[in-house]
């Protein structure tokens, strides 16, 4: 009830959380990063394996890619959700990211508070949010990590038709930037309206152009046959290049 996980986000959703997100006048923006999958990654690489089960296959010009795409609700300062005393409007119908926090959702990160917004009050409780052996205390928790987890995996394939009909094919190149891809919002409604976790893969194969705002990163790609575009070449406003990188 402190609200400050409520405040300035970039609060992942499902396709129909952003729907709703949307449909209700909020801020929703697709982030966009690909990784060059070459050849299939072991079975047994748990982290390769969690990567592939959010992304989809696709190709940057002769280099198979594959794509993760997130549905971020933004916005600076409150949520347009939060109340004045701090308690949500849509508690019962938040989205999952929100009954999540401050657990994770990548099964490969535990919960370090340092990176957290809550307040230092609230990790002195006793409560134990994670066991040692990395599991969640919290049932309610544990099945909301899930359930959010799940839908990233199921949804990801719907997630690049919904791409082919907003017509988005740039991506920054997964650890190095994502590109932020903000459609008009009717365009978007209708594309989000169109498809469903059952989609199937549209009959096109875009050719993702993969964005970097580094020179040997782009001469890289390009010697292993990637369509490229430089960062500083992205110059519509509904697109942006947001590099982790220097
Ligand atoms: S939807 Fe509710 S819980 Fe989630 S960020 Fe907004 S106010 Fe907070």
């Amino acid at each position: 009830m402190c609200g400050r996980c409520c405040h300035g986000l970039r609060l992942p959703l499902g396709l129909a959380e952003a729907r709703n997100w949307l449909g209700e006048g909020g801020d929703v923006e697709l982030f966009c990063e690909a990784i060059p999958w070459p050849q299939e990654m072991p079975a047994d690489d748990g982290v390769a394996q969690h990567k592939r089960n959010r992304s989809f296959a696709a190709a940057s010009g002769t280099l198979p890619v594959r794509v993760i795409v997130s549905l971020l609700a933004t916005f600076e300062g409150a949520c347009p959700n939060l109340r004045s005393d701090m308690s949500c409007g849509i508690y019962e119908r938040r989205p999952m990211a929100c009954r999540i926090y401050p657990a994770e959702v990548n099964p490969f990160l535990s919960v370090d508070p340092a990176q957290k917004l809550c307040p230092p009050e609230a990790w002195t409780t006793g409560t134990v949010l994670q066991t040692d052996e990395g599991r969640w205390a919290d049932t309610t928790v544990a099945e909301a990590v899930d359930s959010r987890r799940g839908s990233d995996y199921r949804e990801a394939d719907a997630k690049g038709r919904l791409c082919e009909l907003l017509g988005i094919v740039e991506a920054g190149l997964t650890n190095e930037g994502v590109v932020t891809h903000t459609p008009e919002r009717s365009h978007f409604l209708a594309a989000l309206d169109a498809v469903s976790v059952d989609a199937l893969p549209g009959t096109s194969q875009p050719d993702w152009v993969l964005v970097s705002h580094r020179e040997r990163t782009l001469a890289l790609l390009d010697s292993a046959g990637a369509s490229l575009m430089n960062a500083g070449a992205l110059t519509k406003s509904d697109k942006r290049f947001i590099a982790f990188v220097e």
